[in-house]
């Protein structure tokens, strides 16, 4: 991301290695602070039960209309179980716990890492619609609307769900282009 301005002081930046250090940063003309800027971290949840995968229709952009896993940016202070865990409850109102880890996708060309989670949906578990969220159901594994799926990290992940199940023991770890 280009930035103009410096957070602490709002002075004018300018992007060189700062000293002592050995790449280019946004650093403030005025305060000198140096602007850091790493990948971002999105946690999801493949939920499922009997063979069918819970999926969530998005509400909003990017990708409005697609279908989804629930995942969304871990926030400050926040676990990547956790994180996990709140963004299941709040795109599709599903209560989960003690999450497994399944996948990790490294995206250098957006700076973005995905972790995702399996977690079986119990017999009295309740899901519906959450706020980012048009419509949420279970699809069979024949049934995926693989085109209309919102991210690739959603279709490799789903992918290697179903090629795995039902032991579902591999972790995954690539990296995407
Ligand atoms: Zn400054």
């Amino acid at each position: 991301m280009d930035i103009k301005f410096c957070p602490v002081c709002g002075s004018r930046v300018t992007f060189k290695i700062p000293k002592g250090d050995n790449r280019e940063r946004y650093c403030c003309n005025k305060c000198n602070e140096i602007i850091y800027q790493n990948p971002k971290i999105v946690a999801g949840c493949i939920a499922h039960v009997e063979k069918k995968i819970l999926l969530c229709k998005r509400a909003i952009e990017p990708r409005k209309n697609f279908w989804t896993i629930p995942a969304g940016f871990l926030e400050n202070g926040e676990s990547i179980e956790s994180g996990a865990i709140r963004e299941t409850l709040e795109e599709a109102n599903l209560k989960v716990k003690e999450l497994k880890l399944f996948q990790i996708y490294s995206i250098p060309r957006i700076n973005q890492i995905y972790i995702i989670f399996l977690k079986e949906i119990k017999k009295d578990d309740s899901f519906s619609a959450g706020d980012e969220t048009y419509d949420v159901g279970l699809f069979s594994f024949d049934e995926i609307p693989w085109n209309q799926l919102a991210f690739q990290t959603v279709s490799k992940s789903l992918k290697n769900f179903i090629n795995d199940y039902p032991k579902n023991t591999n972790v995954y770890n690539d990296v995407l282009e």
